[in-house]
């Protein structure tokens, strides 16, 4: 079997099988959970739900609430929807669960590639799994800081991260030097933030003022710092200096795929220019 008839045969088995869950939690959704009463479908919207295995219109029943829930004090409500309770944001967990996983391991745009590669899922684009990845990790977050506060997350809360990103500018020809190298970043501690820009010519030692301003977030000589920068080596080696040690380096994917768009603008442009 191909990849590609796989897809087609596990998308129409997502289908049967979705449809037919559906039909099964509808029915028994119609139950009142307070007087076992079978409840009144109201209407059937149409809903379109995002599985790993494809994106299906369903149709979603809208039941009537109980006349049972009237004796509580208040307003009999709108009718209830079964379906919105099993597929938050009108997708299924395990498909969410992915696109998160697959967002957090590679770029946006490669995650939403490979899950296109081997699942029969709806187009997926590097939008939507970025968004979906910043979702899941705000509610694992929300659900953590209801727990009670553990030691690795303290230890966690005094690191330190500095985003750096540098550039060469071209001085004047009256100047003596024929170039200045700029470095300009962003220091965060858990509360705190600070930025900075220095030129490694003009100040005596870049290592030293930029420890400077680590010592101005609290830093201590003993926390772990994390350089998120781009392939310049020389940016991540000045906080190597500047912490006297070894630091956590982690390469951004904007600078990479920056460098993908200007080959991929380079090859639309001589496509164009040749069919012109
Ligand atoms: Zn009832």
């Amino acid at each position: 079997m191909l990849l590609e008839d796989a897809k087609t045969i596990l998308g129409q088995l997502q289908n049967a099988i979705l449809l037919d869950q559906i039909e099964e939690v509808s029915e028994a959704s119609r139950i009142c959970p307070d007087c076992d009463e079978v409840r009144a479908i109201h209407d059937y919207r149409s809903r379109v739900l995002d599985t790993l295995f494809g994106r299906f219109q369903v149709k979603a029943p809208r039941i009537r609430r109980c006349a049972c829930d009237a004796k509580s004090d208040d307003v009999l409500g709108g009718p209830l929807s079964p379906l919105a309770h099993f597929f938050p944001d009108r997708s299924t967990p395990e498909l969410q669960r992915l696109q998160a996983e697959l967002g957090a391991r590679h770029s946006f745009r490669e995650a939403a590639r490979i899950l296109e590669t081997f699942l029969p899922c709806a187009k997926q684009v590097n939008t939507s799994v970025r968004n979906r990845l910043g979702k899941v990790s705000r509610e694992i977050c929300d659900s953590e800081q209801t727990e009670p506060v553990v030691p690795s997350a303290t230890e966690e809360a005094s690191a330190l991260t500095v985003f750096l990103d540098g550039a060469h500018i071209r001085c004047r020809p009256e100047y003596q030097k024929r170039h200045l190298d700029v470095v300009v970043g962003k220091i965060e501690s858990h509360d705190k933030c600070r930025r900075f820009g220095l030129v490694q010519q003009a100040v005596l030692s870049p290592a030293s003022q930029l420890r400077q301003d680590l010592r101005a977030l609290g830093w201590d000589h003993k926390q772990t710092v994390t350089v998120i920068s781009d392939g310049e080596p020389a940016l991540p080696n000045l906080v190597r200096v500047a912490v006297g040690g070894k630091v956590r380096h982690i390469l951004d994917w904007w600078h990479i795929s920056m460098r993908i768009q200007h080959v991929e603008n380079a090859v639309a442009a001589r496509i164009s220019a040749g069919s012109g």
